[in-house]
């Protein structure tokens, strides 16, 4: 984990991975201090804590989550009396996604022999995903604590006279999708509507919305932009991720009118351009959720997590790519 300075007020914290749950987190040192996402566990959640007081010594007085994912809100718990400010449809979603028990479940379940061998034979992804987040990860002593202020499509904060816009977005990576533009330093927190140099993971949500953020990211005008997971980068960033959706969604339609599944199709469309992106494989849950629209599915339809880390496993031993997710 390292800090980078992105501009006169605004750092992020980087985890340097990009794996799922190694995602980033931003810091405003005005006003009181603002955190936006609190990391994916405690040991994660006091180390970016840790490298903010160089910059932050008091404890920061406001968090925002740009939304409901696990990684992103499971460090809440760690500033004490601070105002946690979120989408309306956070809390709610936060209860339904982002639970603790079942994910210390199942990292406890696969650190013990008999369960790994078993939950290995039934889901071969899902115990590869366990076995990759023990190696980094710790989720004891995690509390839900929802956020405490709510808004519905904008809110704006003066930081002794830095202005901060969050801006509703969803759903198109997840429900509660938020991105926070900070005008005066030309800084944009994108939360999961960017990820840079790795495979976006969607999970709620629409191709068009997602489409319509990235734009709006552009007309925004920064100069950085915070990914919710990679390295910072410029608008060059928002225009790739937009060319990769494109790409996928392209190609799954033509694997959807020849008949293939959304794992046949996986396998078989290339990782072109994007081979070099950390978990491509990742590449199913894009495929799945094109597929979703084409079917006229709901873009809430519930995901099964297991069946989803089992698919990225056959598509990277498929594919012959390290198995990552
Ligand atoms: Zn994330």
């Amino acid at each position: 984990m390292k800090m980078q300075q992105v501009s006169d007020h605004c750092f992020a914290v980087l985890n340097e991975k990009n794996r799922v749950c190694d995602a980033n987190s931003g810091l405003i040192n005005r006003g009181g201090g603002v955190v936006i996402d609190t990391q994916s566990d405690l040991p994660h959640g006091r180390q970016m804590i840790e490298l903010f007081s160089q910059v932050w010594p008091a404890l920061p007085q406001r968090v925002i989550n740009t939304h409901e994912d696990a990684d992103h809100v499971w460090g809440n718990q760690l500033f004490e009396g601070a105002e946690i400010i979120a989408h309306r449809s956070v809390p709610e979603r936060m209860q339904k996604v982002a639970e603790p028990q079942e994910i210390q479940k199942l990292v406890h379940g696969v650190g013990h022999f008999l369960t790994r061998m078993l939950v290995k034979t039934t889901h071969p992804g899902l115990a590869a995903a366990g076995q990759q987040l023990l190696e980094d990860y710790n989720f004891d002593g995690i509390e839900l604590v929802l956020p405490t202020t709510l808004f519905d499509t904008r809110y704006e904060l003066n930081l002794d006279g830095t202005e901060v816009h969050l801006i509703y977005v969803g759903p198109c990576h997840q429900v509660g999708d938020t991105i926070i533009h900070v005008p005066k330093e030309r800084v944009v927190f994108a939360g999961d509507v960017l990820f840079r140099q790795c495979t976006p993971m969607g999970w709620t949500g629409s191709y068009e919305k997602w489409f319509q953020c990235l734009d709006l990211i552009v007309q925004l005008d920064p100069q950085v932009i915070v990914p919710g997971h990679g390295t910072l980068c410029g608008i060059e960033g928002v225009l790739e991720m937009k060319a990769y959706l494109q790409y996928v969604r392209d190609e799954s339609k033509k694997q959807f009118d020849a008949g293939l599944t959304s794992l046949e199709a996986a396998k078989k469309i290339e990782f072109g351009p994007y081979s070099e992106w950390r978990a491509p494989a990742r590449l199913y849950m894009n495929v799945e959720r094109a597929y979703r629209e084409f079917r006229h599915e709901p873009p809430d339809a519930p995901w099964d997590s297991a069946g989803t880390f089992d698919a990225i496993y056959q598509v990277a031993k498929a594919k012959g790519v390290e198995v990552e997710f």
